[in-house]
């Protein structure tokens, strides 16, 4: 896959604050890219740097393949903050203004419109919106003039339920219909419903990158137990796949291989002649594990 942006070394300070520390990494043209971290942890400050609103202390980064920041910047459409819509303007009218300050897009603004689906309200003053209308065409904006990549920061912050279905629904049909997404969040179930890749953020420094199905995976753990602990837990190291096994009292904790199931436990056990009294798939549940990651 082409890198649609490049992060090497990224530091930056606010004084005595370390907000980021040598922050590296890729994000794939085609994806949707989640910055994720609890609230503190830098997100902000990186989009700001990628998008020359916040200048870095150390490092650089590439969009698109270009070194100009300047020709690369028009190329992407970003909401960092809410933006200040006019309650009494109707959407068209709003995204006239928006169009007028980016200098370009004005003839684009029925085809965005449409893209989030408020073509039917298009006249409505922006003040009759709900919360995820409202959303939406700030999301608009940002597509007028066809950038490529989007850069959105906690796009459903502050939505309701309602509201946050619709922007997650809308990021994963843009990103269908063939933009990039960069978004930071700190919420690891919308990281996992909407991302295809995943950055994790911890007080400035990056603990992991990449797929999100491979840094996001849980894993679990197989509890197992036999009259005999001793005796099972000898037997239970010489079968393949079984990464740890730990005794306390009188049950075994397994970590195992993606391929290890309990069935396959039970089996080798029984062929060896074991039969186990106790036997109970553990779900690590991946909020656990981001607790893991970010609290420790
Ligand atoms: P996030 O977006 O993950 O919540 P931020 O990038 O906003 O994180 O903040 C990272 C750290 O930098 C935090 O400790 C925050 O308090 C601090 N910070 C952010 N902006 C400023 C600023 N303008 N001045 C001083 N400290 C700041």
């Amino acid at each position: 896959m082409e890198t649609i942006l490049s992060i090497n070394n990224i530091s930056k300070a606010y004084g005595p604050i370390q907000a980021l520390k040598n922050v590296s990494f890729d994000v794939p043209q085609g994806c949707v890219f989640g910055i994720l971290g609890p609230n503190g942890s830098g997100k902000t400050t990186l989009l700001g740097i990628l998008l020359d609103v916040l200048k870095a202390d150390a490092g650089n980064y590439t969009w698109l393949g270009n070194d100009n920041p300047h020709d690369a910047r028009k190329k992407i459409g970003s909401l960092l903050e809410t933006p200040n819509f006019y309650h009494y303007l109707s959407a068209m009218d709003n995204l006239k203004i928006a169009a007028a300050i980016k200098q370009h897009g004005d003839e684009d603004r029925l085809r965005v419109l449409e893209k989030v689906n408020l073509l039917q309200r298009k006249d409505s003053k922006f003040q009759t919106y709900s919360l995820g209308m409202k959303q939406r065409l700030a999301i608009a904006s940002t597509l007028l003039g066809s950038p490529k990549v989007l850069v959105f920061d906690e796009p459903t912050n502050g939505l309701d339920p309602a509201g946050i279905a619709e922007i997650r629904d809308l990021i994963r049909q843009l990103n269908t219909e063939g933009h990039t997404i960069i978004m930071a969040s700190h919420l690891l179930d919308e990281v996992e419903k909407v991302c295809t890749h995943v950055a994790i953020l911890k007080k400035g420094d990056l603990l992991l990158s990449g797929p999100v199905d491979e840094v996001l995976r849980s894993e679990d753990q197989i509890e197992i137990s036999a009259s005999n602990v001793a005796q099972l837990l000898s037997l239970i190291q010489t079968m393949p796949g079984i990464i740890s096994a730990k005794q306390q009292l009188n049950t075994i904790t397994l970590s195992c291989d993606a391929g290890i199931t309990p069935e396959s436990i039970n089996s080798y056990c029984t062929d060896k002649g074991i039969t186990l009294s106790h036997l109970l798939l553990k779900k690590k549940s991946l909020e656990t594990k981001f607790m893991e990651l970010t609290n420790n």
